[in-house]
């Protein structure tokens, strides 16, 4: 799911620089990376709006993961040996009480 324009509040700009926590990689607007807000749980699955099924993530991970559920974003992930996967894995080990509310 990638955030659409008006939805983003300016405090998402807080996160430029910080890490990506699923891909590692600092957030960048001018790299196509700028921070968007992700729900772990996708709302069109049955995820909640509360802060806790949030993260704030880069763009490209944003739109990679769409709305899958995080484990389903792992599984394809490790389905294409991509580097990402660790990242992921451990976002999931750290946040088990968002991922499986
Ligand atoms: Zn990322």
């Amino acid at each position: 799911m990638t955030a659409q324009a008006g939805d983003v509040p300016p405090l998402l700009s807080l996160y430029d620089g910080k890490p990506c926590p699923y891909c590692a990689d600092p957030m960048d607007p001018a790299k196509g990376r700028k921070p968007t807000r992700d729900h772990i749980k996708p709302k069109s699955r049955g995820g909640s709006l509360a802060d806790g099924n949030r993260a704030i993530v880069c763009e490209r991970c944003n739109g990679d993961k769409k709305n899958k559920h995080i484990e389903g974003f792992l599984l394809k992930l490790l389905r294409k040996g991509d580097a990402r996967a660790p990242h992921v894995a451990a976002f999931i080990i750290n946040n088990r009480e968002a991922v499986y509310e």
